[in-house]
């Protein structure tokens, strides 16, 4: 199934990896332009439920930032991970993902020289060549480079996620939000990771997108008051030691398997927003973050993972308490002041954190909603989420269809539904093109619309066709939206 999807993908400008031409380099792939629109889509659906429905405010802030914000964050010092090197041909491995594969165990938690003395006793050699490895080390996952040239240039890292760069300027947010608590900040953008080893397609990137939300808050006010829209959603809840239930937001939170409402209340809405993606909600569980694995100020953190046939676990979003652990450590370096004064007391505020993927989403859409019914494959987008809302098509090449098929297709740009025009080889074939690029419906000019002015629209899932006419085109697929 992963090799048709991928074959698709390629052959329809889904994704493909980067740099082909020059053989690649792993952990990069492009937006292809069917791709590109989906990526676009599945943001705006992000973008609008927090900017509109949870009022939000937008920024954007640069990639690359000087190593003092690194320092503080704490990523200086210790965004790594630990790191084993083939003594024979120079491969690189991931120590925990080595063992964990060798051995069938999670090894979790563990120290270096624990890891060590599994990879000595177990004879783990390296999986390519055969040669021993080298011993264990921390290696730091940031990008570093310089900003200005000679001797005075700055060392500076390209961001490995959006959220630090939002904190930075909060003094100007709190401005902005006229001062009253709590806000919300999004930020949409690139980061960078330069992961080990990469294998994992789109679901491990060395540059990915993210969408990071920051809530500031008061640190003894973490409730929602419309926590009642989500409380009734039932799903699967993995808590951190393990145990599985089904089982309503609402009685996590009362049975205290989720300490924070606001948590719970993001992770409901998080769980909504994939399924208007198109991600198959039975594939999706909430995850509790064990003790040893949360930051160590996080009172609590939960991740949403999505079963891939393919990959297995794939994390989509963490939601995560991260208290005033980000602001002290920027007011303490920078010595700027970043408490508020807000109903008569003085604090610095506390940041309820909802950091999305955009790449994984995306990849996730693609596995769930790709379909086969016979020598058919097809994507079952949403119309939300699909690249074009509609194709248009004239049944033969003469006759005068194709000018009345362009005059149609004029009156979609005019009316902003974005549509695909196509008039290359049979009509079957066409709409099997369109049916792979997960095209909901498909207009075709044929000989009845020179007398009638109807055209025939084409549903994908259920291939049944009906008469339109083009004067109710434009509001039947706006209505249908
Ligand atoms: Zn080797």
């Amino acid at each position: 199934m992963h090799r048709k999807i991928m074959d698709i993908s390629k052959r329809r400008g889904i994704m493909y990896p980067s740099f082909e031409i020059y053989g690649g380099v792993s952990g990069f792939y492009d937006y292809g332009p069917v791709g590109s629109r989906i990526k676009q889509n599945i943001e705006s659906l992000i973008r609008n439920y927090y900017v509109i429905d949870e009022e939000c405010l937008e920024v954007e802030c640069p990639t690359l930032s000087p190593e003092a914000v690194w320092i503080a964050s704490g990523h200086v010092g210790n965004f790594t991970d630990l790191m084993t090197e083939c003594l024979k041909c120079g491969e690189a491995y991931r120590s925990d993902h080595l063992i964990e594969e060798h051995l069938k165990k999670s090894c979790e938690g563990m120290h270096i020289s624990q890891l060590n003395d599994l990879i000595e006793k177990n004879r783990i050699k390296c999986p390519k060549c055969g040669g021993n490895l080298g011993k264990i080390y921390n290696y730091n996952l940031m990008f570093q480079t310089f900003v200005g040239p000679g001797k005075n240039k700055e060392s500076a890292y390209l961001r490995p996620e959006t959220a630090q760069t939002t904190y930075l300027a909060f003094r100007r947010l709190w401005e902005a939000a006229r001062k009253k608590l709590p806000f919300g900040v999004i930020q949409i953008g690139r980061s960078f990771r330069n992961e080990i080893s990469p294998r994992q397609g789109m679901v491990r990137l060395r540059e990915f997108n993210q969408a990071e939300i920051q809530f500031f808050v008061e640190p003894d006010r973490k409730s929602v008051e419309n926590f009642d829209e989500v409380s009734k959603i039932k799903t699967r809840v993995v808590t951190k030691d393990d145990k599985e239930f089904d089982m309503s937001l609402e009685s996590a939170v009362k049975k205290g398997i989720m300490k924070v409402q606001m948590i719970a209340y993001f992770l409901g809405r998080s769980l909504q927003l994939f399924e208007r993606m198109g991600i198959n909600p039975k594939a999706l569980k909430l995850r509790q973050h064990k003790d040893e694995e949360r930051a160590f100020y996080s009172t609590d953190t939960w991740d949403i993972e999505y079963i891939s046939k393919i990959f297995g676990k794939i994390e989509l979003v963490g939601i995560s308490d991260r208290t005033d652990y980000d602001l002290k450590a920027h007011m303490n370096l920078s010595k700027q002041d970043l408490t508020v004064s807000y109903e008569g007391k003085k604090f610095i505020p506390h940041v309820i954190e909802i950091a999305y993927g955009i790449d994984r989403p995306f990849y996730c859409v693609i596995e769930s909603c790709y379909r086969e019914e016979g020598d058919r494959t097809f994507f079952k987008f949403p119309k939300e989420i699909s690249p074009y809302r509609t194709g248009i098509f004239p049944l033969v090449r003469k006759d005068n269809l194709p000018e009345k098929a362009r005059a149609v297709f004029e009156l979609m740009k005019k009316e902003r539904i974005h549509a695909f025009y196509d008039q290359t080889g049979s009509i079957g074939k066409r709409y099997a093109r369109a049916d792979e690029i997960g095209i909901p419906e498909c207009v075709t000019i044929d000989y009845e619309t020179i007398e009638d002015n109807t055209v025939t629209l084409r549903d994908r899932d259920t291939k049944k066709q009906i008469r339109v006419k083009i004067d109710e085109l434009t509001m039947y697929l706006m209505n249908k939206m």
